[in-house]
């Protein structure tokens, strides 16, 4: 612990990260953060903004710099060491707001506001800022630096992205920082299991006076939702459930033919997610099925949980970059890209760039003060992640 803190703060001292913090310019991120989010993104829909990171990354001086078919782009930043294992910085591109969304950004008393902004045009910026960074001083730590813009982060993307990211790349991978731009002051080491189920209720339909007592999908879709709702999963490990989206019917005086809802399931312990799972399943399969009302379930999401312990270097060194730029630290578990990179074992942590609030609301906002001391913490982050030795057996730093 004591060598990872001597670590970081030898890397804060380094003529390098001088230059590199000397050049760190908020507000021009903050530019580039408002850019991007102006390109509409949502999941599945990312190729305008994969585009747009892929000219930057390449006027930067980027090698290798491509996008697939999924809207993910990459592109790589030489190390001094082709033998040390790469380091992944990645940041999703995708939003929760659908096409069409307003996306004028306001700014009111040291916030900016704007659907996207921080959850994370904002992260996406700051991977385009370290990236020219290194570029413009020419820093070469000895690892390469795998940088990714990736899709599918959100909604029903169920990772796909960095899936993808790492089926291309991970053999080379030693550890990985995901960039969360509301997430300043965490450090997510951990993943939570995430499943996501599709469950829609069928049922003959007919008129709602004549064939009165006959079933309807919406009112077999309610009476499940209620027995959903009566669960009580633990709170410790925490377990959550919440319906998220709802749909049915055709008109106010038929019975129901069809109707749907989607089912999110959370918890830092796979066990529980399972017999969660489990319930919501049998409650299913006793929720009044007969010929004339059925369900069928789809699982629409899989994240996998994974995780790294506290004391892991890169956690360590997350903490320690924190503390240098003077933020609290907080230690977490959460779902994000993380979540696919450790449940294939390599080392992960999820950092941010600035605080704000309403993730996921048309009123989203991110607060502008801590952008540069959450944009030093993290390049110092990414600088000493470089230079450390992830290899099993290897001395670090
Ligand atoms: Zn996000």
């Amino acid at each position: 612990m004591e060598t990872i803190t001597r670590h970081v703060a030898s890397c804060a001292q380094s003529a390098h990260f001088h230059r590199l913090a000397q050049a760190l310019d908020a507000p021009q991120v903050i530019q580039t953060a408002v850019a991007i989010q102006q390109i509409p993104a949502p999941t599945f829909d990312e190729g305008r903004r994969a585009n747009y990171v892929r000219d930057r990354f390449i006027a930067a001086g980027l090698r290798d710099v491509g996008s697939d078919a999924l809207h993910n782009t990459v592109g790589r930043w030489p190390g001094a060491d082709p033998a040390r294992p790469a380091l992944l910085v990645s940041a999703h591109t995708d939003t929760v707001f659908p096409a069409g969304t307003d996306l004028t950004v306001r700014e009111e008393s040291g916030r900016l506001c704007g659907p996207g902004l921080g959850d994370n045009s904002l992260g996406v910026a700051a991977l385009l800022t370290l990236a020219e960074l290194f570029a413009a001083h020419d820093i070469h730590p000895p690892a390469d630096i795998w940088l990714a813009a990736n899709s599918r982060e959100e909604g029903l993307g169920n990772l796909d992205g960095i899936r993808a990211v790492w089926n291309a790349l991970g053999a080379r991978l030693g550890a990985a920082i995901v960039v969360e731009g509301m997430a300043l002051g965490r450090v997510y080491h951990a993943g939570i299991a995430v499943r996501r189920l599709h469950i829609a209720c069928h049922a003959s339909g007919g008129h709602s006076w004549l064939h009165f007592g006959q079933p309807s999908a919406v009112h077999g879709l309610i009476d499940l939702g209620a027995r959903i709702l009566a669960l009580t999963p633990p709170n410790e490990p925490r377990t959550t459930y919440n319906i998220g989206l709802i749909h049915g019917g055709h008109s106010v005086n038929s019975l129901a033919c069809e109707a749907e809802l989607y089912l999110d399931l959370r918890s830092e312990d796979p066990a529980c997610l399972q017999a969660l799972e489990r319930a919501v399943r049998e409650h299913i399969a006793s929720a009044g099925q007969t010929p004339q009302l059925t369900f069928t379930t789809t699982v629409v999401g899989d994240r996998p949980a994974g995780h790294i312990d506290p004391t892991h270097p890169l956690v360590q060194m997350a903490g320690a970059a924190l503390e240098l730029a003077r933020i609290p630290a907080f230690y977490e578990r959460g779902s994000t890209d993380a979540n696919a990179l450790l449940a294939n074992g390599l080392p992960t942590v999820t950092v941010g760039v600035t605080r704000g609030a309403h993730s996921h609301r048309q009123d989203e906002y991110i607060e502008t003060a801590p952008i540069a001391s959450g944009l030093w913490q993290l390049a110092l982050l990414v600088l000493s992640a470089a230079e450390w030795d992830f290899r099993p057996g290897a001395a670090g730093g």
